[in-house]
């Protein structure tokens, strides 16, 4: 049966207008996102394993905070072989002040082994062995074959492009949780766009479009969004801070987007206040177009 095609009306429109609003590039996920943490000095299975750790280290955590441990665990030697023979206590030390921390260590020490018994010390190039890893849940395997692969494998679809996708309408009904706002998403989006609106939505996300108190006074989308200017949700209690050395009770062994929401809104909420916002200048109108 032929199933019609549905894609949201204005979406060209104002895809290119967040292009222009992330014209500047400062959000912080230009320099200190996955794709700015590895060794480019590396060998390649080196910098893959160093795209999927600074990934695992990323969930719930501040880029700066990411940007600093990765460049500790680089210090170190950031490889499955040096990651196996650190004792947890040191690795704890090198990521120390990461999200969960705790965790982390044993995630990485978990997943180093299975990286070396089961893929020869590289990291598996399909999501399916992706997310066997242990702290490794759909959107990381997906950014890790863009970032790690350099392939198209899906979108990556954290809390930002969840967020921001519901406000703008870009679904054809709200969906509940990052998972299905990628399904969602991947339905109507030209696969052209998918390595791109991680990118676009999250530095969109830490800059305008922010989880409490979105800019809307500036976004160049706010005559089209059905969200503009309208108040933000009430702040929910969060469980543990991302600040915190003591583990959350909460944290679950797949770091599935949709389980982090309320935490991620929070801390994206502290790194992104606003110190630059695009300048006015750099507002031109442009044609709009969405080249695909
Ligand atoms: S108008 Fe407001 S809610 Fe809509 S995309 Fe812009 S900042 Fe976000």
């Amino acid at each position: 049966m032929k199933t019609e095609h549905w894609e949201p009306p204005d979406w060209k429109k104002q895809f290119g207008f967040i292009r222009e609003m992330r014209s500047s590039r400062d959000a912080p996920v230009d320099s200190m996102g996955a794709e700015k943490c590895y060794d480019p000095e590396a060998p390649a299975h080196v910098r893959r394993f160093q795209v999927l750790v600074s990934l695992m280290l990323s969930s719930q955590t501040k880029d700066q905070v990411t940007a600093a441990a990765m460049q500790n665990l680089r210090a170190h030697g950031c490889t499955v072989e040096n990651i196996l023979a650190t004792d947890e206590k040191t690795l704890g030390k090198l990521i120390y002040p990461v999200g969960f921390w705790r965790n982390k260590v044993n995630y990485l020490k978990l997943t180093s082994a299975m990286l070396q018994k089961e893929f020869g010390g590289d990291i598996p190039n399909c999501v399916e062995e992706l997310v066997r890893l242990p702290g490794v849940g759909p959107k990381m395997a997906h950014l890790a074959m863009n970032i790690a692969w350099d392939q198209v494998s899906g979108i990556g679809v954290d809390t930002h492009v969840h967020r921001i996708a519901n406000r703008l309408g870009w679904l054809r009904k709200p969906a509940k949780n990052p998972e299905e706002t990628r399904k969602a998403l991947e339905e109507w989006l030209p696969r052209e766009l998918w390595r791109e609106i991680n990118w676009l939505l999250v530095g969109f996300g830490q800059q305008v479009c922010l989880p409490i108190n979105p800019l809307c006074s500036v976004c160049l989308n706010q005559h089209s969004c059905p969200s503009a200017h309208k108040s933000s949700p009430p702040k929910k209690p969060t469980v543990g801070s991302p600040h915190s050395p003591s583990p959350s009770p909460s944290f679950k062994v797949k770091t599935e987007p949709g389980q982090e929401t309320v935490d991620r809104d929070e801390r994206t909420k502290m790194e992104s206040l606003p110190t630059t916002v695009f300048p006015t200048t750099q507002r031109r109108r442009q044609k709009n177009k969405v080249n695909h």
